[in-house]
């Protein structure tokens, strides 16, 4: 079973979004198991006092280490990668998704105030990873983000197993786009929209043609990183 274990200051956030839908069903059949362990439950003293102070003056608090530290090394499993949510971490991606999810697990620490001692990430060798660049008021919704990633790639998860596969990010090219019943829909304007007439055409070839033409036409306009990395790695092939 894949294991998440979650390290924070609000336990009670948990599972929250990943208790419904495919992520919920998946927990309750036992395809992956969630654990949230309270970080204030390490507090040495009566208050329960988790963070303090920044050295040096600033705005803000910091997560003490020794109590965020105590929590680490008893969540801690051999073998489970240690991962710290925050802004300044490397970009998540698929990628990193895809091989958490065919590993035993995740452990999770979710920052909150201005962020943790830099001395704990040290001393337990965190990675740390950023879910994008902008700044969230706790890594919990972040924590979140890489389990849901994870969580749906787990087998038995999704209902195709072949519906990961074409998926945006998964070969560096952005989806398609989708279309459903009726063939011809009027909008709010009233104007008559019409499905591309090559998806009822029942040519499975030109579908697929028309459908990869789509993605690399999507992913140049919208993200001409992807699309230049794209190149770059096609072309190195060819060498
Ligand atoms: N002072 C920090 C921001 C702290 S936000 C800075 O300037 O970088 C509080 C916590 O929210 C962080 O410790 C982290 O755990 C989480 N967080 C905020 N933004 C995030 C992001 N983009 N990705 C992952 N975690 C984030």
């Amino acid at each position: 079973m894949w294991r998440a274990t979650a390290l924070t200051l609000f336990p009670e956030m948990f599972p929250g979004p990943l208790g419904e839908s495919l992520a919920g069903k998946a927990l309750k059949q036992g395809v992956w198991s969630l654990k949230a362990v309270d970080i204030r439950a390490f507090a040495t003293d009566r208050h329960g006092t988790v963070d303090d102070a920044p050295f040096g003056g600033g705005a803000g608090m910091v997560m003490k280490p020794d109590v965020l530290s105590a929590a680490i090394t008893e969540a801690s499993e051999p073998g489970m990668p240690k991962i710290l949510l925050s802004p300044r971490g490397a970009p998540f991606s698929q990628a990193r998704g895809r091989e958490l999810a065919q590993g035993p697990g995740v452990l999770l620490v979710c920052g909150r105030f201005e962020g943790v001692d830099e001395r704990v990430i040290e001393a337990h060798a965190l990675e740390e990873i950023s879910v994008g660049d902008f700044v969230l008021s706790g890594g919990e919704i972040a924590a979140m983000v890489v389990m849901d990633c994870c969580v749906r790639l787990l087998p038995g998860v999704m209902g195709e197993p072949a519906s990961a596969s074409e998926e945006s990010f998964e070969d560096g090219l952005l989806e398609y786009p989708h279309y459903t019943r009726p063939a011809a829909w009027s909008g709010p304007d009233g104007t008559e929209r019409h499905v591309p007439e090559v998806l009822i055409s029942g040519h499975h070839g030109r579908v697929a043609e028309w459908r990869m033409k789509q993605r690399e036409e999507i992913t140049r306009r919208r993200r001409p990183d992807l699309w230049a990395r794209r190149r770059a790695a096609s072309g190195n092939e060819e060498k």
